[in-house]
C-alpha cells in the first residue's frame, strides 16, 4: 500500500512536471469565462465583420438552456429540434467512423496521443481556447503527429446563450490561441452541448466556420458522464451505436461523441476504437471525412495521413457545406433533442489541482 502511494505521488509529480513544462500562452482572456467583448482586441475583430442581417432571435438561458415552449420559428434549432440546416452531421466518407474528440486538451491528451500514434489514426480535436493556452505544447503534438484541430469556443457555454458579439469572441480568441500555437486558423467548429440555431450559424459563417455536430443521439458514446456512466456501460452505448449503423445506410459515415477530457474518457476511448476496426470501419478525422485537403482557413495544410483507407481529394473545394445564415432550413433526420446537453467541461486539470491532489493523499 505504501509503495503504491510512493508511486501514485511520483507519477503525480511527473504530471506536475510535466504540466509545469508547458509554457502557458499569455495575454489571452481568464480562462472558462466568456470574454469581456469591449476589449480592444474583441471591438478589432467586430470591425472585420458585419454582422447586419443576423437572425433577430432571442437568447435562450440556462447552461445548457432549456428547449422553447412553443419552439421559436425558423430558429432550426439542433438540440430541441434535430434540425441541422447545412451543418455536418455524418462523415463524408462511406462505411467511415469520424474520430473526434471534444473539450480539450487536457493532462491526459498525451496518453491519447500515444495510443493514436500506435493505430496510425488520425482524429479531429475540438480544442477549448481556455485549455489551449494552458497546454499549447500539446496543440503543437497534435499537429505534429498528424491530427485535424477544430474549435470548441474559448469557454464552453452554449452558443444560443451568447449575443453575437460575445460567440465572435468565443471564437476569435480560441483562434487566435491555435494560430499563436501552431500558425493555423482553424475552419471547422463543435458548438458545445451541440447547442446551435440559426443565429449562431449566421454568426459562424461570417467568421468562417463550418459547424460539426454529431450524428444523433445513438452516436453519443456518453463518455462525459462518466464516472457515473461505467466503462462497460459506455462501451455498451457505443456497441448499439454499432450495431445500429451495421442495420443502415453506409454510403455514409458517422461522428460520434468523445471527449479527452480526463483519464477515463482517455482510457475508454482505447477500447472503443478496437470494436471499429474489428468491424472493418474506416477511421478518419473530419479533414479526411470531409475530403478536405485545406482543412483551414489559413496558415497552410497540416499534413492529412491516408489512414484506414480513406483519401483526401485535394481538388475538393474547401467550404462547401458551410453552415447555413438563414431560416430555411430543413429539419435533419440525425440530428438529436438531448445529445450532449448535459454535458459539462470540467476543464484541464490544473498544476494546483494536481498539486493539491497530491496533497490530499499524502
Ligand atoms: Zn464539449
Amino acid at each position: 500500500m505504501v509503495k503504491f502511494f510512493t508511486s501514485s505521488i511520483t507519477a503525480l509529480a511527473l504530471s506536475v512536471a510535466f504540466v509545469s513544462a508547458q509554457t502557458p500562452l499569455t495575454g489571452y482572456p481568464p480562462a472558462n469565462k466568456v470574454p469581456d467583448v469591449n476589449s480592444p482586441e474583441v471591438q478589432a475583430w467586430l470591425k472585420e465583420i458585419d454582422l447586419t442581417g443576423a437572425p433577430t432571435i432571442p437568447l435562450h438561458k440556462g447552461e445548457p438552456p432549456a428547449c422553447p415552449n412553443p419552439p421559436i420559428p425558423d430558429e432550426c434549432y439542433w438540440t430541441c429540434e434535430g434540425c441541422a440546416a447545412n451543418d455536418i452531421t455524418v462523415c463524408g466518407a462511406a462505411n467511415t467512423w469520424g474520430l473526434t474528440f471534444d473539450d480539450g486538451p487536457s493532462t491526459d491528451t498525451p496518453k491519447l496521443l500515444d495510443y493514436l500514434k500506435t493505430q496510425k489514426l488520425s482524429a479531429t480535436f475540438f480544442l477549448i481556447g481556455s485549455n489551449i493556452i494552458q497546454y499549447p505544447d500539446t496543440v503543437k503534438r497534435e499537429i505534429a503527429e498528424g491530427h485535424h484541430l477544430a474549435s470548441h469556443t474559448w469557454s464552453h457555454h452554449a452558443l444560443t446563450t451568447l449575443t453575437n458579439e460575445q460567440i465572435v469572441a468565443e471564437m476569435k480568441w480560441t483562434e487566435k490561441a491555435v494560430l499563436a500555437a501552431t500558425g493555423l486558423r482553424m475552419k471547422y467548429m463543435r458548438p458545445p452541448y451541440g447547442d446551435i440555431n440559426n443565429r449562431v450559424r449566421f454568426v459562424l459563417k461570417k467568421l468562417g466556420y463550418i459547424p460539426v455536430d454529431w450524428t444523433g443521439d445513438a452516436f453519443d458514446t456518453n463518455d462525459w458522464q462518466m464516472p457515473t456512466m461505467t466503462e462497460s456501460q459506455v462501451i455498451a452505448t457505443f456497441t448499439k451505436s454499432l450495431d445500429a449503423y451495421a442495420k443502415g445506410d453506409k454510403s455514409k459515415g458517422f461522428y460520434c461523441l468523445e471527449h479527452d477530457l480526463n483519464s477515463m474518457t482517455v482510457g475508454v476511448a482505447q477500447k472503443l476504437i478496437p470494436l471499429g476496426i474489428a468491424r472493418n470501419i474506416s477511421i478518419a478525422s473530419v479533414a479526411q471525412c470531409e475530403h478536405d485537403a485545406a482543412p483551414y482557413q489559413a496558415g497552410g495544410t497540416s499534413p492529412i495521413p491516408t489512414v484506414s483507407g480513406v483519401t483526401p481529394t485535394a481538388t475538393t473545394t474547401a467550404g462547401t457545406s458551410t453552415g447555413t445564415a438563414t431560416g430555411s432550413a430543413t429539419p435533419s433526420t440525425t440530428g438529436n433533442k438531448s445529445s450532449g446537453a448535459g454535458a459539462v467541461h470540467a476543464g484541464a486539470l490544473s498544476v494546483g489541482a494536481v498539486i493539491a491532489a497530491v496533497a490530499l493523499m499524502v
